[in-house]
């Protein structure tokens, strides 16, 4: 049975977004040191007028401390950041184009959310009916309109989240930051926000970076998700491509769920599973190397034994629209995940114990090498 029959992608390096004119942001070469520990090391990174882009990785992956370098709040150790042409690397916060929204709302509980909201426009010494009218307005775009009097304590989470939004986009920045902004609110507030926001943000056109560690909120919100890890960029990418084309088997883990099968390369056409040789045109990895063929569960397709790998069902999750079954390779023992419709479990004969087929198609399996960092 020849289960692969088209090239695998290979690609295990982050893309490197090209520069244009229509660029608002592009970040050279930054690095940022802590004493002897470098949080970001020499990330490359453009971001396009009235894009929405979410830095997501796991803590510690330095998405905070790239956001706080593009505010100028921690500046980099080297490197160049450029907004709609000019470089902005050396000015410090106050001289910069961008309105930011933090994790824990940073309101002021002393102040009405009218002039939470009027603090940025006080700065720029605005006219008091000009104020008046460009707060009502700001107000009424995040769905609070009438809320002037309240104080911040009189606000839920969400509320006061939002009149942090309104705070920022107050003077119409060119930029907006926003520091995992829905991580402190309870589950259904987040999912409502998230749309809120997105909608908001298509609106008004203002370029905007977000950072998660949320993988459900990055796919759901952003245009394009930068991956990071320990400091670097592993893929840059619109969610449909981090989650299909993972250039990186970090990528691959971190996104979603994903099966992992040890192969060994034998020539440049197969790959050894246990006794089986897959057909595998194009890869170039060379014999004695392990490498890590990898399928999501949805891709995995069950069968009669007879049409594909041998797997020994071992355990049937329910989970309402469909199943989770653990399998195991009768071949290498190797186990593997597979989601199933319900109504073809009946048809397959699934059942804890039954031996079936499992067919892994060709447009959805990556190959990576083994030796990569696991999440
Ligand atoms: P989280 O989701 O947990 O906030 P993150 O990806 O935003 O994680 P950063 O806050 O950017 O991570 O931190 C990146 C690394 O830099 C971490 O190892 C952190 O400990 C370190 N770091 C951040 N700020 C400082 C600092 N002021 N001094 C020393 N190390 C720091």
């Amino acid at each position: 049975m020849s289960i692969l029959t088209h090239p695998l992608h290979l690609d295990t390096h982050a893309k490197a977004h090209s520069l244009s004119a229509d660029n608002h942001l592009e970040i050279h070469h930054l690095t940022k040191q802590f004493g002897a520990f470098t949080a970001l090391q020499k990330i490359d990174l453009s971001i396009r007028e009235g894009e929405f882009v979410c830095f997501l990785g796991p803590s510690g992956c330095g998405k905070t401390t790239l956001l706080r370098a593009i505010a100028g709040l921690a500046p980099q150790s080297s490197g160049r950041i450029i907004q709609r042409g000019q470089d902005i690397s050396r000015l410090p916060p106050q001289s910069r184009d961008f309105g930011i929204v933090f994790q824990s709302y940073a309101l002021f509980p002393n102040l009405t959310v009218f002039d939470n909201i009027a603090y940025g426009l006080r700065n720029r010494r605005d006219d008091r009916h000009g104020m008046r009218n460009r707060v009502s307005e700001l107000l009424a775009l995040v769905d609070l309109a009438g809320s002037e009097a309240k104080y911040p304590a009189a606000l839920s989470g969400g509320q006061q989240q939002r009149v942090a939004l309104a705070r920022a986009l107050a003077t119409e920045p060119g930029l907006l930051l926003l520091d995992e902004p829905l991580s402190a609110l309870d589950a259904r507030v987040r999912v409502h926000l998230r749309s809120q926001i997105k909608a908001l943000q298509a609106r008004l056109g203002v370029t905007t970076i977000m950072v998660t560690h949320d993988q459900e909120e990055a796919l759901s919100m952003a245009d394009r998700i930068v991956v990071m890890n320990h400091g670097v960029i592993e893929q840059i990418g619109t969610p449909a491509e981090i989650y299909r084309q993972p250039a990186s088997a970090f990528v691959a883990e971190f996104i979603g769920s994903m099966n992992f099968i040890d192969v060994h390369p034998e020539g440049s056409h197969a790959l050894r599973l246990g006794q089986r040789l897959l057909t595998c045109p194009n890869h170039d990895y060379a014999d004695d190397y392990q490498a890590r063929l990898a399928i999501r569960p949805e891709s995995i397709q069950l069968c009669a034994k007879k049409d594909g790998l041998a797997v020994l069902v071992e355990h049937i999750e329910f989970l309402g629209a469909f199943l989770r079954v653990t399998l195991s390779l009768e071949d290498t023992q190797q186990r593997l995940t597979a989601d199933v419709a319900l109504r073809d479990a009946e048809t397959l004969g699934l059942v804890p114990g039954a031996i079936l087929g499992a067919q892994l198609p060709t447009d959805a399996l990556r190959l990576y090498p083994s030796q990569e960092a696991r999440v």
